[in-house]
């Protein structure tokens, strides 16, 4: 799948380069183009991977590149109001490559969760290929404005995407971790879910019956609302081979049955694995299985096995999926599951929203007063970086 990625915020940026990052190292090839936008100068300086020229600040008539610390209201109007300079780098792309655009933000700050679903929108406006989405979840541990931005913005963001796919900060956040190498760890593990999903129909047995495709992924997303992804793999070590085998070429014996039990169970464990935001799996619409490794690791009885435990187990009949040859150590089983209607972290979220929202209205004899000092105290008064 050709994806051309736009990281909003600190996070989006930081996520787009951990993808930047997997494809190369997996040698696939599935983004077109890439592009960080920020309210923040030090946030756009900070990435490492993306050219100069694909770094864009907005609203800097506005906050002056210092971000706009947890205001996502003024996160979205700052970058409506200078959306033309990030549309004239997308310009750039090569747009006619692209199958869809992916629209990367944190939910919890204010540059991407109030500029991201404004990006998704005009992007949507300007281009006829589909806009999907990757939203991150505020931990239980941050402020409640995170919080509070995240139920503001997720609706929105919905609603301009074609499918949100969410990873939950809390469901992975880790203990005795400090909070950038944390985040960096988090960022590989989405990558990597991300990246399986994303190479479908790029690696070298395109076009082959039983290998995954594009718009098996598209197809899926097209169910709307919202997804997750599970992931497994394992590493296998390439058999060694004689002298003789080597100089004939020739490869050796494969164990079918072998093959086809280990990636069967390799679906079921993926489906069954802490999944990017945790879910009931029946309450999916949709689905795609993608089991990505060396062409003699990878079995395509055993891809369709698991295919068909996930139908059962998710009494969805819409699970499509196949293999996706790669030239890896590893073999890597992603299951993305759409249009789900039972994400108890999104429910809790908004309940949490209502209450702080009920509880702050009681409290302060000026309605707002004490959001906007919670805004404040995260530093968001457009006079500090975020
Ligand atoms: P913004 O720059 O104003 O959009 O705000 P940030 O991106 O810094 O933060 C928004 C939210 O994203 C925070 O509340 C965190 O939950 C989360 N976050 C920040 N950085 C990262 C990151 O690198 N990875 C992940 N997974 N989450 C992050």
């Amino acid at each position: 799948m050709n994806v051309a990625l736009i990281g909003v915020g600190l996070a989006g940026g930081r996520i787009v380069e951990s993808l930047l990052a997997y494809e190369s190292d997996a040698g696939v090839d599935f983004v077109t183009d890439a592009l960080a936008v920020n309210t923040a100068r030090a946030d756009l300086v900070e990435l490492e991977r993306l050219p100069e020229d694909r770094r864009v600040l907005v609203g800097q008539s506005r906050v002056k590149g210092h971000g706009v610390g947890a205001d996502n209201e003024l996160g979205a109007e700052v970058t409506r109001e200078d959306i033309g300079d990030v549309l004239s780098v997308v310009d750039e792309f090569s747009t006619h490559e692209v199958d869809a655009f992916l629209v990367v933000a944190g939910l919890g700050g204010g540059t991407g969760s109030g500029g991201g679903p404004v990006v998704a929108e005009e992007l949507g406006r300007v281009y006829a290929e589909p806009v999907f989405g990757l939203g991150v979840l505020p931990g239980r541990d941050e402020d409640g404005i995170n919080t509070l931005n995240a139920a503001r913005s997720l609706p929105t963001f919905v609603r301009e995407v074609e499918n949100l796919v969410l990873f939950d900060n809390d469901a992975w956040r880790q203990s005795g971790e400090n909070v950038s190498t944390g985040y960096e760890s988090l960022n590989r593990e989405l990558a990597r879910r991300l990246g399986v999903v994303l190479s479908a129909g790029e690696a070298d047995g395109t076009g082959d019956d039983g290998a995954v495709e594009t718009a098996d992924v598209r197809r899926t997303l097209n169910a709307g609302g919202v997804s997750t992804i599970g992931y497994a793999s394992v590493e296998v070590r390439r058999p060694k081979r004689g002298l003789v085998a080597r100089l004939l070429g020739s490869t050796p014996d494969r164990d079918e049955g072998k093959v086809t039990n280990r990636v069967t169970s390799l679906v079921r464990r993926a489906a069954l694995s802490r999944l990017t935001v945790p879910c009931d799996i029946e309450s999916a619409d949709r689905g795609v299985v993608v089991v990505a490794g060396p062409r003699a690791e990878v079995s395509r009885q055993g891809v369709e096995r698991g295919r068909e435990w996930v139908r059962e187990e998710t009494e969805t009949t819409e699970i499509r999926g196949g293999d996706c040859p790669m030239n890896s150590e590893s073999v890597a089983a992603a299951v993305l599951l759409s249009g789900l209607d039972d994400v108890p972290r999104l429910n809790e979220l908004r309940r949490t929203a209502v209450e702080m929202r009920r509880d702050i209205l009681e409290k302060d004899s000026v309605s707002g007063h004490r959001y906007r000092s919670l805004i404040r105290a995260s530093g968001g008064d457009g006079d500090d970086g975020d």
